[in-house]
């Protein structure tokens, strides 16, 4: 591990039996001297895919579509981490490279096929491929939040945010804001109480715990007893600096209320 000079982020370097290159990284850790006691989360921060996999066959078009990350969500999340003063653990490689928020028994931490986007170099892996993805990236990847969570001096929050397409297999999606649980329901119905009249926002949507969505909450925040809460925002609202701003000013907001409103009671 080591920290980049010039912007104080913590960067895990690549180890031996690596996919990654020397330019790559598994995880981040942004803002790492955020004091208050909120851990940020950005599973699918990253596009990046190391070079050893050959952008792993995709389409041009497909690059960087939303199937290789979430658009707009590492931009958010920074911006939020510097407006509530937090770190921000982020993934440095692409979701389809592996994904950071699924268990490596999931099919699906290693899709060859997202929606209708088809992922090559994802197709008819081996198991030690299998295994070099999991050792490279979401090892590294969860290690890293396990140590930013020992971390706090008081017990935190746990944010993870995400953004969603609007439209999956064709259909538009209307909700602009969503809220979603597992097994704790305490901050994500907190904030939706705090949510501004004129978003659509909706508990549990565009998707639910039920579609395998919320490992990291269930792997870190609930057997730690945090809050935790996982947001998704629809894409086209944070696709330009306008709309980053305006959703770091009210997820703040909204954060900030429900943390009165239910974590210190
Ligand atoms: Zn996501």
């Amino acid at each position: 591990m080591a920290r980049n000079s010039t912007t104080n982020e913590i960067v895990i370097q690549n180890t031996p039996h690596t996919i990654l290159t020397a330019q790559d990284s598994a995880a981040e850790v942004i803002h790492p001297e955020g004091a208050a006691p909120i851990c940020l989360v950005c599973e699918h921060a990253s596009a990046r895919i190391p070079a050893v996999l050959d952008d792993l066959g995709l389409a041009p078009e497909d690059r960087y579509s939303h199937a290789a990350w979430d658009i707009g969500a590492r931009d958010l999340a920074v911006a939020l981490a510097q407006k509530l003063d937090a770190p921000l653990v982020a993934a440095g490689v692409s979701r389809l490279v592996y994904d950071c928020n699924r268990p490596p028994e999931a099919p699906d931490s290693i899709p060859a096929r997202s929606e209708l986007v088809e992922v090559p170099g994802n197709a008819d892996l081996s198991n030690d491929d299998r295994q070099a993805r999991v050792a490279s990236v979401y090892r590294p990847f969860r290690d890293m939040l396990c140590r930013k969570l020992d971390q706090f001096e008081k017990p935190p929050i746990m944010v993870t945010l995400h953004s969603f397409t609007p439209e999956w297999f064709g259909v538009p999606r209307n909700v602009e804001l969503g809220l979603l649980h597992d097994n704790d329901d305490r901050l994500a119905k907190a904030m939706l109480a705090e949510a501004p009249h004129d978003l659509d926002t909706r508990l549990n949507a565009p998707y639910d715990a039920s579609d395998g969505v919320t490992h990291t909450l269930r792997e870190h925040a609930v057997p730690r007893g945090l809050h935790n809460v996982m947001v998704e925002i629809r894409n086209d609202l944070i696709s330009d600096s306008t709309g980053i701003a305006r959703f770091a000013d009210i997820l703040g907001d909204m954060l900030t209320r429900a943390m009165v409103r239910e974590v210190a009671r």
